[in-house]
Parts: C-alpha cells; sequence; structure tokens
C-alpha cells in the first residue's frame, strides 16, 4: 500500500489475540499500517505485546476495563490465538480435547463476551477458524475446535446483527508458521498435493484478508466463512483423481 493511500481503518481501536508471531502478528503489521490502534495481545511475553491467555476471564475483563478507560470504544477483534494438539481419533484424551478446546473456541467466546459491550454499530470480529473446520482433518482435537469456533461465529453473527457488528471466519490453509513447522515434513508436501495452488500460504497472504473484513469494504459481509488456502478445500477431496487423469496431459 502507498502511503498516500487513504488508510482505512484510521483510529480504530482492534484487539488481535496470538499476535506475538505468525498469523496473528503479520495482521497487527497490515492493521497498523492502515491506521488501527492495535492492541496486540498474547499468552507468551513479546515485544509490543500485552500479556492475554484467551482462556482466562479474569484476563479479558481486565482488558475490557482498561480498553474502556483508555478509547472508550472498540471497533474491532481478531480471534487468531490457536493451538494444536496431533493426536489421531484412538489416541485423543478427554484433557486434550478439553486444552486444545478451550483455547480456540472458549477463547473466542470469552473476546466476544466481554469486548462486544465496547463495540459500537459499524464493529467487525474475524474468527480464524482453518481448513481444518471444513474437513475431516485427522488431529481430532483441533479439527472438532475449529467445527465448534465455525458454530460459534453463525450464532454471533446471529445474534450481534441487529447491534451492527458483523461477524465472519477465515479458514486458512497451510501457512508457513511455527505452527505448521512443528509438523511432519510429510504433511507439508502432502498439503502442496492437495492444493491447486501447488504451495503453501504466508502470513502476508492471510492478513489482507483480516484487514479487508476489519473495515467498511465489508460492511454488508457476516455470518460469512472464507477459504484463503490455495483452492485446498474447494475441490472436496478430488484433487488427486483429477491429477491421476491429466497424468503425462497439460
Ligand atoms: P502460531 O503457533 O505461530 O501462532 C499462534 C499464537 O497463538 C502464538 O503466538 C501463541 O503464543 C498464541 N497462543 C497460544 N495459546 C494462546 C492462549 N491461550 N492465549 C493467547 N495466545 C495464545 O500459529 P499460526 O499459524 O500463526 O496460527 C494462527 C491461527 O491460525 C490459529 O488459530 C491457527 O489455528 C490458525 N490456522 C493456522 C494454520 C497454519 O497453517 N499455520 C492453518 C489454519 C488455521
Amino acid at each position: 500500500m502507498s502511503d498516500l493511500a487513504p488508510k482505512r481503518l484510521l483510529g480504530k481501536v482492534i484487539v488481535v489475540t496470538g499476535a506475538a508471531r505468525g498469523q496473528g502478528a503479520a495482521e497487527t503489521e497490515a492493521l497498523i499500517r492502515e491506521g488501527a490502534r492495535v492492541i496486540a495481545t498474547d499468552v507468551t511475553e513479546a515485544p509490543g505485546c500485552r500479556r492475554l491467555d484467551v482462556t482466562s476471564e479474569q484476563a479479558w475483563a481486565a482488558l475490557a476495563t482498561e480498553l474502556k478507560e483508555s478509547y472508550g470504544q472498540v471497533h474491532g477483534l481478531v480471534n487468531n490465538a490457536g493451538v494444536t494438539w496431533r493426536a489421531r481419533l484412538g489416541d485423543v484424551r478427554p484433557e486434550d480435547l478439553a486444552r486444545i478446546h478451550a483455547v480456540n473456541v472458549t477463547g473466542p467466546l470469552l473476546g466476544i463476551q466481554h469486548l462486544t459491550p465496547l463495540m459500537p454499530p459499524g464493529s467487525s470480529i474475524v474468527n480464524v477458524g482453518s481448513s481444518a473446520a471444513l474437513t475431516a482433518h485427522y488431529p481430532v482435537a483441533y479439527t472438532t475446535s475449529k467445527w465448534a469456533l465455525r458454530g460459534l461465529s453463525k450464532t454471533a453473527a446471529l445474534e450481534l446483527g441487529p447491534r451492527g457488528i458483523r461477524v465472519n471466519t477465515i479458514h486458512p490453509g497451510y501457512i508457513e508458521t511455527e505452527m505448521t513447522a512443528s509438523a511432519a515434513p510429510a504433511f507439508r508436501e502432502a498439503n502442496i498435493r492437495e492444493t491447486p495452488l501447488g504451495r503453501t500460504g504466508t502470513p502476508g497472504e492471510v492478513a489482507p484478508l483480516v484487514v479487508f473484513l476489519l473495515c467498511e469494504d465489508a460492511s454488508f459481509i457476516s455470518g460469512a466463512e472464507i477459504p484463503v488456502d490455495g483452492g485446498m478445500t474447494a475441490h472436496g477431496g478430488v484433487k488427486s483423481i483429477s491429477d491421476a487423469l491429466h497424468k503425462g496431459r497439460p
């Protein structure tokens, strides 16, 4: 974006969770470039980040009080913080499921509950789902949490719509961050094979969608789910069939 372009989020107060690295950090930078006052938060210490564990109701309450005193209003929330756990169906333990859901589902719920009282009409919430929320992704605790987040987003869009607050969900595919770096190399290779664009994505390719959904350009978009996955979830798992039949042909 040129420095002369109008800033689309000038003066807007926006909270981003899980902002210490990866997609949250890229979203924070992109929002600041658009003139937003970003409250970058994370459970880990990082320069420029305020400490917030999304699973803590007290932490959200304290943040809401602070923001009310400092700014009076909050215009945006990006529920980006997320964790994975790669146990399969036969091995996953109830406590793992609870731990993953606490961050990926209860976290966004608490954020919505504590910050929406400060949101005027025109505010916007973006929940970060996953291609796992659209498919039978094998890490069952993560997959169930992201499907649950879809349900939360739909209900929130319904309930907050009359107040002029929009709620949308984005579904990243394989994005190069520490989360995916911790997976087996075969996971990356298989994702590339299943992705029509034939590559992985970067945090910088997710952030513009988040910016768009937070600003007035998206003023009539609510309850939507937008994949940012190089086409991976669009083919419904049949890319290998298409590839097999096209072998040796352009
Ligand atoms: P990442 O692991 O690099 O970043 C996640 C951030 O969340 C970290 O900074 C971490 O400290 C923070 N976090 C974890 N638990 C927290 C808690 N309790 N409270 C506050 N912050 C917490 O991963 P990422 O890829 O940047 O992930 C961002 C979001 O994107 C997550 O919701 C993830 O599930 C989702 N996602 C990632 C991918 C991918 O391929 N990387 C794909 C689909 C969806």
